[in-house]
C-alpha cells in the first residue's frame, strides 16, 4: 500500500521532469497525452514553446537517444478557425466523410490533416519535416534546426542568403508538391518556409488541399505570387507566374 503510494509519487515526479518549462496554457487532457506520447516515442524532455500562433504551439522534444522532434500542439480553436477548417475540408474528397462534432474532434482533425499532408509530401520527396506520429491534437515531426534551436524562417534570412539559387529551390519544392504530391500549400509565404543548410523546408501544411479541391488553382496562384513578391522585394529576378504554372499539372 505504502509502496504503491510511493511508486505513484515517484511516477508523478518523473512525469513532471518531462517538462523543462511549465506551460500553464497546456490543458490537462493535452498534458496527459504528452505523457503517453513520451512513453511511446521515448521522449525524455519537452522544452518551452518556440512559437505560439493562433491555433497551435510548437515545442522541441528530446528523446533518450538524443533525437530532436518538433511537437505541434493544436489547441481549442475559435469560431473563425472552425469556419476555416470547413472551408478547406469541404470539397476535398479525402475528407468527405469527416463529420465535425466537438471542438476536440475539430482540433484533432487539424492535427490529422497536417500529418496526412506531411506523409504525402514526405513520400513525394518534397523537402518538409518528416512526420513521426499524430495522437489526438498533437503532431510530432522531425525538428528542423539543431540541438533544439530551430532553423530560421525564409523571412528571417540575411540579404546575402536570399538569392536566386534559393528562389529556384523553393519553386522546385512547390513543383514537386503539386506534380508529385498533388497538393497545394494554401498558405505559402516567407513565414512557412524554413531554411537549413541552404535548403528550404516547407512547413505548416494543415490547410493544404488536394489538386481536386475547387479552390486549388486560386490558392496555388496566390502561393506563387507570395513567393515571387518576397524574392522580388529582395531584388531577385523571378519567373512569371504563368511560366511556373505552365510546368504544373493543374488546369
Ligand atoms: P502556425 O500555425 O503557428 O503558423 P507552424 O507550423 O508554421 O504553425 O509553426 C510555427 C513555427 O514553429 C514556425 O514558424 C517555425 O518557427 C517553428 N516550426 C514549425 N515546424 C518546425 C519544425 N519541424 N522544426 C523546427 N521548428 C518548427
Ligand atoms: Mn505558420
Amino acid at each position: 500500500m505504502i509502496d504503491g503510494k510511493r511508486r505513484k509519487e515517484e511516477k508523478r515526479i518523473k512525469d513532471e521532469d518531462l517538462f523543462k518549462v511549465v506551460d500553464s496554457t497546456i490543458d490537462s487532457r493535452t498534458y496527459l497525452s504528452l505523457i503517453q506520447l513520451a512513453r511511446k516515442l521515448q521522449i525524455k524532455e519537452y522544452y518551452g514553446a518556440i512559437s505560439s500562433g493562433k491555433e497551435a504551439k510548437i515545442y522541441p522534444a528530446l528523446t533518450k537517444d538524443g533525437t530532436w522532434y518538433a511537437v505541434k500542439i493544436y489547441y481549442v480553436t475559435t469560431a473563425a478557425s472552425k469556419r476555416a477548417l470547413e472551408k478547406y475540408t469541404i470539397g476535398d474528397p479525402r475528407f468527405k466523410d469527416v463529420k465535425i462534432k466537438t471542438t476536440f474532434q475539430l482540433i484533432e482533425t487539424w492535427a490529422r490533416k497536417e500529418y496526412k499532408n506531411l506523409v504525402r509530401l514526405y513520400e513525394a520527396g518534397v523537402s518538409s519535416p518528416r512526420p513521426i506520429f499524430v495522437y489526438r491534437n498533437i503532431l510530432v515531426m522531425d525538428f528542423i534546426g539543431q540541438d533544439g534551436i530551430r532553423a530560421p524562417l525564409l523571412k528571417e534570412l540575411s540579404e546575402e542568403e536570399i538569392n536566386e539559387d534559393l528562389y529556384r529551390k523553393v519553386i522546385g519544392e512547390l513543383e514537386k508538391m503539386v506534380n508529385i504530391a498533388h497538393l497545394v500549400h494554401g498558405d505559402l509565404s516567407e513565414y512557412n518556409i524554413m531554411v537549413w543548410d541552404e535548403k528550404p523546408y516547407i512547413i505548416d501544411v494543415s490547410q493544404s488541399v488536394d489538386l481536386q479541391h475547387p479552390n486549388a488553382l486560386e490558392l496555388l496562384k496566390r502561393d506563387i505570387e507570395n513567393i515571387n513578391r518576397f524574392f522580388e522585394d529582395h531584388n531577385i529576378s523571378v519567373e512569371l507566374v504563368e511560366d511556373i504554372l505552365s510546368r504544373l499539372k493543374i488546369s
